[in-house]
């Protein structure tokens, strides 16, 4: 028997549409090998001024939450599923600026943005400003799926999360010493007023405690995941506590879809990490997406193009990773290092921090 049928081959080039098939090849449809990149944030991460037992720990934490999502994946889970389940361990680990772990705002608090995007629906979920949800990356993605809105902040997101069942957690979950010490460091340097320690933290070590990197290479730090599952759909998902020293209130451009984190069946899906406000202002994701959508270019050249090119006409700095509903993959960074990883179905996981390394 001959049956009229639209079916998506493997290496993701849309084909027939309207064609035959027989029935044995309709019930066995062919699908798209998974793939997934995550980003750990970019900055001034270098071998010379990087300790072996810190970089041991970022690779080991790096490894972690890409096989949690490669394991969704493989298990033909969603690139959705895949998205949170690598972000949430990202969230949980104090080596990240994402959840606990977060930089510091200029006043002492800790917060948080996410945002989370389906490629398949173009539904979107994103929070900003979020002090009290230990996941925000599920906050945002409950935003998506369980509220008609796109964005939600402050007090009202995390009422929200609280709304829907989202575990809820004392503000000072998200404070570590070390965020805390490099804060105060910074703010000194600018000679800015100390904010007091904030409620709940323990109390100041008698010795000043290691920087886990040197002063500088973690301004930024959000933690990112794009993923492609077995259904041909891409996802895009981001999380930050922002930038060190931010006023209370800033937004970033990870909750801003089309900014940091962007995604669609039609072109890509993308995360950043950098300087958010250039990030807004270049619309970076999308772009990244439109060039691949409209100008037809390879997922590899659009990622540089907006990295090398706009950003740095703009003199921002930052990185991002992306990839293509027909499982093309790319990561493009204007600084020193971007942590990194990247993942195809029936290959080995890559891990990168530096720009020496492929
Ligand atoms: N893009 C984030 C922000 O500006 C920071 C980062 O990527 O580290 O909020």
């Amino acid at each position: 028997m001959k049956l009229a049928i639209r079916v998506w081959v493997m290496a993701g080039v849309i084909a027939v549409s309207g064609s035959t098939l027989t029935a044995q090849q309709a019930a066995a449809p062919q699908q798209h090998k998974w793939a997934l990149l995550l980003h750990g944030g970019a900055g001034v991460i270098q071998r010379a001024t990087m300790d072996p037992k810190t970089e041991a720990a970022y690779r080991a934490s790096i490894k972690q939450a890409a096989e949690a999502a490669a394991k969704v994946l493989d298990s033909g889970g969603s690139s959705v599923d895949a998205v949170e389940a690598a972000i949430q361990i990202l969230e949980d680990d104090p080596l990240f600026n994402a959840g606990r772990g977060a930089v510091v705002t200029a006043d002492g608090k800790n917060e948080l943005d996410a945002a989370i995007m389906d490629g398949a629906t173009l539904k979107a979920g994103a929070v900003a400003g979020v002090t009290r949800t230990r996941h925000p990356i599920s906050l945002a993605r409950a935003v998506m799926e369980k509220s008609p809105h796109v964005m939600l902040i402050g007090a009202g997101a995390d009422a929200f999360a609280a709304g829907v069942g989202l575990e809820q957690v004392d503000p000072s979950f998200f404070f570590t010493e070390r965020r805390w010490q490099s804060l105060v460091k910074q703010l000194k340097n600018e000679g800015r007023p100390i904010p007091p320690r904030p409620a709940g933290a323990p109390p100041e070590p008698v010795s000043e405690i290691e920087p886990i990197e040197p002063a500088d290479a973690h301004k930024y730090g959000t933690v990112g995941v794009v993923a492609l599952d077995r259904q041909g759909n891409v996802s895009a998902g981001t999380s930050t506590g922002g930038t060190q020293a931010k006023r209370w209130g800033r937004v970033g451009d990870s909750p801003i879809i089309g900014a940091g984190t962007f995604a669609s069946n039609h072109s890509c899906a993308v995360s950043g990490t950098g300087v958010g406000e250039y990030f807004i202002r270049l619309t970076v994701a999308r772009e990244v997406c439109a060039l691949v959508e409209y100008k037809g270019m390879p997922l590899q050249a659009a990622a540089d193009q907006v990295i090398h090119k706009e950003l740095e006409a703009l003199k921002g700095d930052g990185g991002l990773i992306a990839i293509t509903p027909d499982g093309q993959m790319a990561w493009s960074f204007n600084t020193p290092g971007m942590y990194r990883a990247r993942m195809r179905e029936g290959a080995k996981l890559e891990i990168g921090i530096y720009n020496d390394e492929p």
